[in-house]
């Protein structure tokens, strides 16, 4: 196994966070593979900026939720690469409308739940078994999985119960596998975003815009997907030892209880 490049695998790779996180790690040194549900033409643009730092990466079309898109990337990345060092579960969606946990409807829930919970768990699954069988043949390297979730984890909207409930379970999540795969020298951490500008953040921009402006946050400014890559690089690059299962809130002080 070459120590020459590390490759990392960010989903949702080609746009909003998962580009600001995957541009961050490229310029860290990492080869990257970005994976999404667009076809390769359409995420071109992002590719090329990838590889401006780092030539060798590469896009795979995958959808999260389904397990034969999950294997077929780990399969395309094992060819390409032969080796895959950082997870980055990324990919997630927001319900297609806000709908009060009062009415809210099924389908939305098991939208939410497939695409951003069931889907990460089990990439994360099939990506601990291939990362245990790389630590036999080589311990020394550092491998990570690292888990975006959102303030959402903890933070009770009543208006979208199910982004809710899918964020408060990849927070669990990251703490089941940090403790399995603790053995096996692999890191499991979770980032925390608060209100970040992305595709995802453009329908409510005005809402969180007046929020802001009276007071919501420490920080008074919108975060970006950059702040997020920061935080990643530093966990996926092995920066902060001996800290498997924490979290990193990256929101501006949104969630800091204040009297
Ligand atoms: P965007 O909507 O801008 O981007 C979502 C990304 O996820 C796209 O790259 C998209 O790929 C990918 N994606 C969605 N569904 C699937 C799927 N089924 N399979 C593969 N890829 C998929 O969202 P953000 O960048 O804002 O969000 C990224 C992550 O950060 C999400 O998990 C979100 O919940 C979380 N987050 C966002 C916050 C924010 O304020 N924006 C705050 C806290 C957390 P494609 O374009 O190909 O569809």
């Amino acid at each position: 196994m070459s120590n020459q490049i590390k490759v990392a695998l960010v989903t949702g790779g080609a746009r909003g966070i998962g580009l600001g996180i995957a541009a961050k790690l490229a310029e860290s040194g990492f080869t990257l593979v970005l994976s999404g549900r667009r076809s390769l033409d359409r995420v071109q643009p992002a590719l090329d900026q990838i590889r401006k730092h780092a030539s060798a990466s590469i896009y795979v079309q995958a959808d999260v939720s389904t397990s034969e898109d999950r294997q077929r990337l780990l399969n395309v990345i094992a060819e390409e690469f032969g080796r895959l060092d950082v997870l980055v579960n990324n990919a997630g969606i927001a319900p297609r409308v806000r709908a009060d946990i009062l009415d809210a409807q099924e389908d939305s829930f098991d939208d939410l739940i497939s695409t951003n919970l069931k889907g990460p768990y089990f990439l994360t699954q099939a990506v601990a078994a291939w990362m245990i069988r790389q630590h036999e043949k080589n311990p020394a390297s550092h491998r990570s999985i690292v888990n975006i979730s959102s303030v959402s984890a903890t933070v009770a909207s009543v208006n979208r119960g199910d982004y809710c409930i899918s964020k408060a379970g990849i927070a669990m999540a990251t703490r089941l596998w940090a403790a399995r795969l603790a053995e096996f020298g692999i890191g499991v951490y979770e980032v925390r975003p608060g209100i970040i500008e992305s595709d995802m953040t453009a329908s409510v921009k005005g809402k969180y815009d007046a929020l802001i402006e009276a007071g919501l946050l420490l920080e008074k400014r919108w975060g970006t997907p950059a702040d997020v890559g920061r935080a990643v690089c530093v966990l996926a690059s092995g920066e902060l030892p001996y800290a498997t299962g924490a979290v990193l809130v990256v929101d501006g002080g949104l969630t800091l209880s204040r009297l």
